[in-house]
Formats: structure tokens, sequence, C-alpha cells
């Protein structure tokens, strides 16, 4: 499997990088996932801006045009013989001689990018739903910025695994903020609501998919927040991400949502992301 490392296209076995990468030692770096359907990425623009928005949030230069982040997507995609794929790009602050938590001054960053398959949710999944439980979300306060300081997520979705369960949706103070490696949306006596992007929460291509497909077919939603008690009262209860797609989450801290079952509304938008996917995405 190919990979490229600061320059280098190379077998991802061989890729290297030193202990003292500041994004091994400090969690200090970005990084963004692109789906790849039909060898073709979805919403690469998009993409790069997020990751724009998250270098500069962390005040690391971009190390690449937007020109030569498709280059190297583009050649990365081209050798995976997989046709859905989801490329995994990220940049630290590179490797500096010694441990200093100060940015180290005339320091190459690192880039590494890779791409494996795209693992969609299984047919299982699609037709009962997930199960999901509720965790405090205890995330710094900026967690619209794609960072590699991941811990709190990964101690999030392990509860989850822990449970038997597949995501884990976090609440602060009271309200949904969202899963740990996805958006959340849920439905009401018919109305899909989302909570507002701030600092709180990452911005979501999947979800701005969702909504933008809620306007076209002009199904009412609302992007409000969302409070936790409505959480637990949910007729329906989604998870959407790059590689989940649109996922009902079926069972809430052991307690069946609504009926237990998929509902028709996330029934129904899962056709139109699937319509959209196989018309849009695949000939983006
Ligand atoms: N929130 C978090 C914390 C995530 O890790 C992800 C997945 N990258 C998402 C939301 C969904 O984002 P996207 O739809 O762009 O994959």
């Amino acid at each position: 499997m190919t990979a490229y490392l600061n320059g280098q296209y190379l077998p991802l076995a061989e890729a290297r990088i030193s202990p003292l990468d500041r994004g091994f030692l400090f969690g200090d770096g970005g990084y963004e996932v692109i789906p790849v359907y039909s060898h073709r990425p979805f919403r690469m623009d998009e993409h790069l801006r997020r990751l724009q928005t998250t270098l500069d949030g962390i005040r690391l230069p971009n190390p690449h045009s937007i020109d030569e982040w498709h280059d190297i997507v583009r050649h990365i995609i081209d050798q995976a013989e997989f046709e859905d794929q989801a490329v995994y790009i990220q940049v630290t602050r590179g490797a500096d001689s010694k441990r200093d938590q100060a940015f180290p001054k005339d320091v190459p960053p690192t880039v590494f990018v890779f791409t494996a398959p795209m693992v969609n949710p299984s047919p299982a999944q699609r037709e009962t739903g997930i199960a999901a439980i509720t965790a405090p979300d205890i995330r710094w306060g900026r967690c619209d910025f794609k960072t590699v300081s991941l811990l709190p997520n990964v101690l999030a979705r392990q509860l989850a695994v822990d449970a038997g369960c597949v995501e884990t949706i976090m609440l602060r103070e009271g309200y949904l903020t969202e899963g740990a490696a996805s958006n959340i949306f849920v439905v009401k006596n018919g109305v899909i609501s989302t909570p507002p992007k701030d600092h709180r929460i990452l911005p979501g291509i999947t979800c701005d998919v969702v909504l933008e497909l809620a306007a076209q077919h002009n199904a009412a939603h609302e992007v409000r927040p969302v409070a936790e008690a409505e959480l637990r009262s949910a007729d329906e209860i989604w998870m959407t991400s790059s590689t989940k797609e649109v996922l009902p989450i079926t069972t809430l801290d052991g307690h069946p949502v609504g009926d237990g079952k998929p509902g028709p509304i996330g029934k129904t938008m899962y056709a139109w992301y699937c319509t959209f996917r196989d018309e849009v995405m695949r000939r983006a």
C-alpha cells in the first residue's frame, strides 16, 4: 500500500517518523479523513478548507497549496486497487531535537498521507440500527479543530466498546454535543434537529450533506441546541460521519430509541444519501 511521507511516495510499511515528532510527543497536529467513492474524492475542497481551519487554529502553516494536496491525494488514490477508500491526511509540527512544548524554530512539519479501504456499517447494523451510550464530554474548548489530540475521544469510544456498543454520545452541561467520532441528529414529531456548529463540535462534512438533503427535499429540520432530555425522548437518533454515512442508533444507554427499530425519517434520509452518493459522489 502506498503512502506519502514528507515529499516521498513509499510503501506504508516503510514509512518512518522520528520518536521526537511533536505529533507523537504532544498530539501537536491536525488531520482529515476524506471519503473516496469509485476512486473519486468526495468534497475534497471542503475537507481541505476544514484542514486549513484546523491548521490556522493551531498556528501551523499549511505546508501545501490546494493544488499540491490534490496532486498528492490523487496519486495515493490512483495507486490503490480498491474503489472506495478513506484517505487519511496528517500534518504535525515536525520533529525537534529537544522536547520543548513551545513551537520549534525552523523545523519542517511532518506530512503523512495514506489510504485504506472504506469500511462502512454492515448490512446487519443498517437493518437493526446500533447501540450507543452517553458520557460526559470532557474535551477541550476547540472541538471544531480536527486535531490528533484525540485521547478524550479514544476514551469515549472505548466506553462504548466496553459496553458492547458502537458509539458514545457526549453531553456537556445538559446538552448534546456529538459522538466520539460522529455528529448526532435527533428526530421528534417529524422534525430533524442537530446542534449548531460552534467550538464544541466538529463541523462534519456528512452533517452538511444531510442538512442539504433535508432542505432539498423539504424535510422539517432545525439546527439548534438539543437538550439531554430531548435526546433521551427522541423518536429517532442517527449518527453521521464520512464512513458511517447515516446510521440509526436504536438503543441508548440500554433503552430503546422510539420503538427500538430504525425510524422512517432516518430510512428516508439514508435513501436520499445513497442516491446522492451514487449519482453525485461517484461522479464528483
Ligand atoms: N465529530 C467527530 C468528533 C468526528 O471524529 C467525526 C469524524 N471525522 C465527525 C464528527 C464527522 O465528520 P465527517 O462527517 O466530516 O466525517
